[in-house]
């Protein structure tokens, strides 16, 4: 309102525009507010001063600073057929391609190169009023999320709208208009020409979100689950018993209640789960050639990344942290002696713990191993003693020492974890 009011003084046209005030309709809080205004990026500069920084190159935005607060300022643009895009102007550095040139335009125009209806409405504070160029508000209040033109013109010009109307969707609770839906079974392969690290930003915002589980449903329905995590669909299809599914639900629903309650989440645990499957699988037809259980986990975690980042862009602070909970997983096997003890110590213990839940949860490795590692942290020094006394298996054994065994042709296969087959081992 501050920045409103600060263009109205000065006599400038400004409007709060975008996800701010169709939250606000709709009754939700918003996450964060843009303003559409007639002034240049210079304009707005000159206004605010220090308080206000112009950033990008091509497409010039003024961020205006209000305590914490950051403020979205763009000068409004005329979109034609082929316009560029908010989205892919902000990227244009990365992506490298070039776009055609910001045509700035009025408030009319700056409407029809939006994205949704819902996303087109100007709140303008000198009268009050709610500025409506594309029928919104019909759509507002029927609760339904409607491209603006025709929809398959508007994937084409960019495809990541296909994701944003998924996650939009999902996350107001909208019925996607028939016109709009259609072409989301039909065009995923479009997303194949996104910039990975606009994909990257995009799937975090999808599913590293409250709405995580039910985008992650809706973009398996549409078949675009497949375009972006191509190894984890492919697993998700090879695997009857279902844990692969249950797990990905399972860490999608936990990422969504950390969020609820203001706990901290990371990609690199996100990441860990919706990888597993098909890593698992990999590592598994690894270790049948007769690769050792470490060697096989190290090059089916990396055959997996690799054949991701050419779609998702995934980077090394998050790759790296989602392999060591990986590789943990095989020491939480090792439950005798001084070992367990110092894995408590390990800096990703946490992580790999709370993976290991999501394994026994989804079926995969037996919730007794789970309830014990609950136990052992909790536990005090003397009865951490006893546990580790006590504890199932031998040390260093697990699941591999169980296959060596066999295969030296041991008599020993009846292990203590093996009263159930687990899903994928
Ligand atoms: P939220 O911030 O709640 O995720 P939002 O709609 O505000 O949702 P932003 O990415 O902040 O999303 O974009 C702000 C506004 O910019 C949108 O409401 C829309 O009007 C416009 N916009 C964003 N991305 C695109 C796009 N790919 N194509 C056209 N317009 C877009
Ligand atoms: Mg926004």
């Amino acid at each position: 309102m501050k920045t409103l009011y600060r263009f109205k003084e000065a006599g400038v046209e400004a409007y709060l525009v975008g996800g701010g005030i169709r939250d606000l309709l709709l009754g939700v809080q918003p996450k964060d507010f843009d303003i559409a205004t007639a002034a240049t990026p210079e304009e707005v500069k000159d206004l605010f001063g220090r308080q206000c920084r112009l950033i990008g190159r091509r497409f010039r935005l003024a961020h205006v600073r209000f305590g914490r607060e950051i403020i979205e300022v763009a000068t409004f643009r005329a979109g034609h057929q082929e316009a560029e895009t908010e989205g892919l102007g902000e990227r244009c550095d990365e992506s490298g391609r070039i776009l055609r040139d910001n045509v700035y335009g009025n408030v009319e125009q700056d409407a029809h190169r939006r994205d949704f209806t819902i996303n087109a409405l100007y709140y303008d504070v000198t009268d009050f009023s709610v500025r409506d160029y594309v029928g919104a508000l019909e759509d507002v209040a029927a609760r339904r999320l409607r491209l603006i033109g025709d929809p398959e013109d508007r994937y084409r010009e960019d495809p990541v709208r296909m994701l944003r109307a998924v996650r939009i969707a999902a996350k107001l609770d909208l019925t996607i208009d028939e016109a709009t839906e259609k072409p989301l079974f039909a065009l995923g392969d479009l997303l194949h020409e996104v910039p990975p690290a606009r994909l990257f930003d995009e799937v975090l915002k999808m599913l590293m979100a409250v709405q995580g589980p039910e985008v992650f449903e809706q973009l398996r329905r549409y078949g675009l689950l497949g375009k972006l995590f191509e190894a984890t669909e492919e697993a998700l299809g090879r695997d009857d018993s279902g844990a692969s599914l249950a797990l990905i639900r399972q860490a999608l629903a936990g990422t969504a209640k950390r969020i609820e309650q203001d706990k901290p989440v990371t990609p690199a645990f996100l990441f860990a789960a919706l990888l597993w499957p098909p890593t698992l699988m990999r590592k598994n037809a690894l270790e049948t050639d007769g690769l050792p259980e470490v060697e096989a986990l190290q090059r089916a975690s990396e055959e997996v990344i690799r054949k991701l980042l050419d779609r998702v862009s995934l980077p090394r602070r998050f790759s790296t942290p989602m392999q060591d909970i990986w590789h943990l997983q095989r020491r939480l096997f090792q439950r005798r002696g001084k070992r367990p003890l110092r894995l408590l110590e390990h800096p990703r213990f946490r992580a790999a713990y709370d993976f290991l839940l999501l394994r026994a949860a989804a079926g995969e490795v037996e919730q007794e191993l789970a309830d014990w590692w609950t136990e052992l942290q909790e536990a005090n020094a003397e009865r951490r003693a006893e546990m580790t006394a006590t504890a199932p298996g031998e040390a260093g054994g697990g699941q591999g020492r169980r296959r060596r065994r066999r295969r030296k042709g041991g008599q020993g296969g009846q292990g203590s974890q093996g009263r159930r087959k687990p899903a994928q081992h």
